[in-house]
């Protein structure tokens, strides 16, 4: 095959979606892997200077043409997955591994980055420069680089492993959730659910040639069930089916669904999934067989956990400090929950006639709950929020805020929903360029994310303009209507466009410190975060509302109420994150995975601290925890709360000076957004804000300040 042929290796711009086969991938691979190692065979002869033109910047060169065509194929993976991409991805992913892998233990590397640190240019280096190297010493550490030789082989296999690990572990959690289907053919059965997911529902039956409605656990038809289906056996089948996903717990799932079909139709619809696949999914040897092999790399490297490893290049400074702090919220957050879940069983024993609320009623009985309390839904807010009046709004506040335009422009993509905008600055220059695919399809994994397409850098033809992927699993229009967003979707579409903002907006022009690149990872969700306040400001809101009907603005008292609902079970949320964050940070601390306990257990003791009601014993919440077993999150889950506090400090700001005040926004930009990874975030922090950060904010904006009385 000739090199330009393949459009993994055409670098000259955007990605050639339309053009990428299963079938270019080894090829691209192997040659950029061929390439780079000749490359680095130059770069590490000893008469190779060790200054940042002559070793550097080749190399980051290197990496970055490696990094863009892998990243495309690992985009593509994630959003439009068929089998043969699967088994090209799967095939080629090892020695990806193995390169990264190499490259951090090759001794002659560091010895470069080292000398380059040590000579008489470093000084003359860039600010964003001096980083990069202190961070490549800083990884090549924690990569294995100074271990001996049979450790390093080991060190090595560790890697790899894992990577096929956290590859398998993804994909039982999606074959599972496909495969658990709840078919309905008595319309009475489904009283209650919204009719926009019903219609997608019958759509997805007819189209396998049944009558009635498919039901799935994707989260755009599980969440409205759980929320609104009246039927109370229906909720539960969903729920088990949804909390056993790739555990050993599924099979009984399937069993009971079976038995629902059974009385619900009559006859059940379709059989089960063989035994054999069903435990094909179990995920729970992975989760052993993970927490093995990290521990067993933490003692290679030195430390006692993976915690403290984890924490290395982190804002947070150990375990036990991040225990302490999550420890606090819990403790301040407590009685608030005690007080959401009282509230909420009295409610649904008074009006719901459930004289206990089981983990299937909780988003039911909490929806009418909000409901009475509130007199709105969800369902009545999306009406206001069209897909089209969202973004218009949200480009509105950041054009505002930052001085710059978003329009739509023309790109080749991977699927016609698919669209592309340009980000241009005051002046008319482009900034950079964005991708937004907003609907769920079979063929995505389930999430909303950010994801680099190309980063800011100067290259030797000038600026490398930046480019995001905005990835989000909203419900895709239908009735030839515009998709209707619920205000947590437009929460996830401002939270996700944050990141987009960090990576896009960035003024660094070193790629390893540019945009989100080198920002520590518990400080990463500032921005994102930050984002979602103004979803809940009053003159943001009204200008992204229409109703889809009427074209009437949503008015202000249902803003007000949507407004006093914000906190509505706050406790309880945040005791459940910092549920997941402290089980997260002791798995990863103090857990022993071969001293007799498992997983679920230490999941319980967690619980039974911090969270207000146990769920039933056959929950297998771990085994569908990808941020810890198949995402970046291990050890890290506790980042968001951190963020959080950091977030909400610096939206305070904001809240003294005018939430759409264009010097703040100029400030932020510079600040926070423009830097990236060029500084630590603390600095960047304390500069945007003028003093250190405080969880004041934090806990003032969910309500939790003052006796937790009961709202009237
Ligand atoms: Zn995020």
């Amino acid at each position: 095959m000739l090199m330009d042929a393949n459009p993994l290796l055409d670098f000259s711009g955007l990605p050639r979606f339309a053009e990428v086969k299963p079938e270019h991938i080894a090829p691209a691979v192997d040659q950029l892997l061929a390439d780079n190692r000749a490359l680095i065979e130059e770069l590490t002869r000893p008469e190779t200077p060790a200054t940042w033109d002559e070793f550097a910047q080749p190399l980051e060169d290197a990496n970055e043409r490696l990094g863009r065509a892998w990243g495309v194929v690992g985009h593509l993976h994630a959003v439009l997955d068929s089998p043969p991409l699967r088994e090209a991805y799967k095939e080629n992913q090892p020695k990806i591994v193995q390169y990264w892998t190499a490259l951090g233990q090759n001794l002659a590397l560091f010895e470069k980055y080292k000398a380059l640190r040590a000579g008489p240019a470093f000084e003359h280096l860039t600010g964003a420069q001096c980083r990069i190297v202190d961070n490549e010493i800083r990884d090549f550490r924690l990569s294995g680089a100074e271990l001996a030789p049979a450790e390093k082989a080991r060190f090595a296999e560790i890697q790899e492993e894992s990577a096929k690990l956290a590859t398998s572990f993804s994909e039982n959690m999606l074959d599972s959730t496909n495969a658990f289907v709840v078919y309905v053919t008595d319309r009475k059965a489904l009283t209650g659910i919204p009719d926009d997911v019903l219609e997608v529902a019958r759509a997805a039956a007819e189209k396998e040639g049944r009558a009635g409605w498919k039901l799935v656990l994707h989260i755009p038809c599980y969440l409205p069930v759980m929320q609104y289906a009246e039927n109370r056996g229906l909720r539960e089948i969903m729920y088990r089916g949804s909390v056993t996903r790739a555990s050993g717990e599924f099979a009984q799932a399937f069993a009971a669904e079976n038995e629902f079909e059974r009385v619900t139709n009559g006859t059940p619809q379709a059989a089960p999934p063989a035994p054999e696949a069903i435990a094909a999914w179990d995920d729970t040897p992975l989760i052993e067989r993970i927490l093995g092999l990290r521990q067993e790399a933490a003692r290679l490297l030195g430390y006692a956990s993976f915690a403290e490893v984890s924490l290395v290049p982190k804002m947070a400074e150990t375990p036990r400090h991040v225990l302490d702090f999550l420890e606090d919220l819990a403790r301040k957050a407590k009685p608030y929950g005690e007080r959401d879940w009282a509230e909420l069983n009295a409610f649904a024993a008074a009006e719901l006639g459930l004289a206990q609320v089981e983990a299937w009623d909780v988003a039911f009985a909490s929806e009418r709950l909000r409901q009475a309390r509130y007199a709105f839904s969800d369902q009545e807010v999306k009406q206001y929020f069209p897909e089209p009046k969202v973004l218009a709004g949200m480009f509105r506040l950041v054009e505002t805020l930052y001085g710059i335009r978003i329009e739509e422009a023309a790109a080749e993509t991977w699927d016609p929903t698919v669209r592309f905008f340009n980000i241009t600055d005051g002046g008319g220059e482009l900034v950079g360029s964005f991708y937004l695919d907003p609907y769920a399809r079979e063929t995505k994994r389930g999430g909303a994310w950010m994801d680099e397409a190309l980063t800011r850098r100067r290259t030797p033809s000038g600026v490398q303009r930046p480019v995001a992927y905005l990835v989000c699993n909203f419900s895709a229009p239908v009735g030839g209507k515009p998709a209707l967003l619920t205000h947590d979707d437009v929460l996830t579409l401002f939270h996700e466009f944050g990141h987009g903002l960090h990576h896009l907006l960035t003024k660094v022009e070193s790629l390893g410190v540019s945009g989100i690149r080198g920002v520590e990872w518990d400080a990463v969700e500032l921005p994102s975060q930050f984002m979602e306040n103004f979803c809940w400001e009053w003159d943001v809101v009204r200008h992204m509302s229409a109703h889809v009907d009427s074209g009437a603005p949503l008015a202000r008292v249902l803003f007000d109420k949507m407004l006093a609902a914000k906190n509505f079970q706050s406790g309880m949320q945040t005791l459940r994150q910092l549920e997941y964050a402290l089980f997260d940070m002791r798995l990863h601390f103090d857990f022993d995975p071969a001293a007799g306990r498992t997983p679920l257990e230490l999941l319980e003791d967690v619980r039974r601290e911090v969270a207000v009601a146990m769920p039933p014993a056959y929950n297998r919440f771990p085994n569908t925890f990808s941020h810890i077993f198949a995402g970046g999150y291990s050890a890290g889950y506790y980042s968001y709360k951190w963020a959080e506090v950091l977030s909400a400090d610096a939206y305070s700001l904001f809240e003294e000076k005018g939430v759409l005040d264009p010097a703040t926004g100029a400030r932020f930009r510079d600040e926070i957004l423009a830097v990236g990874g060029s500084r630590p975030a603390i600095e960047s922090f304390r500069a945007f804000r003028g003093r250190e950060p405080s969880p004041e904010a934090l806990l003032r904006h969910s309500g939790m300040t003052g006796a937790p009385a009961a709202p009237a």
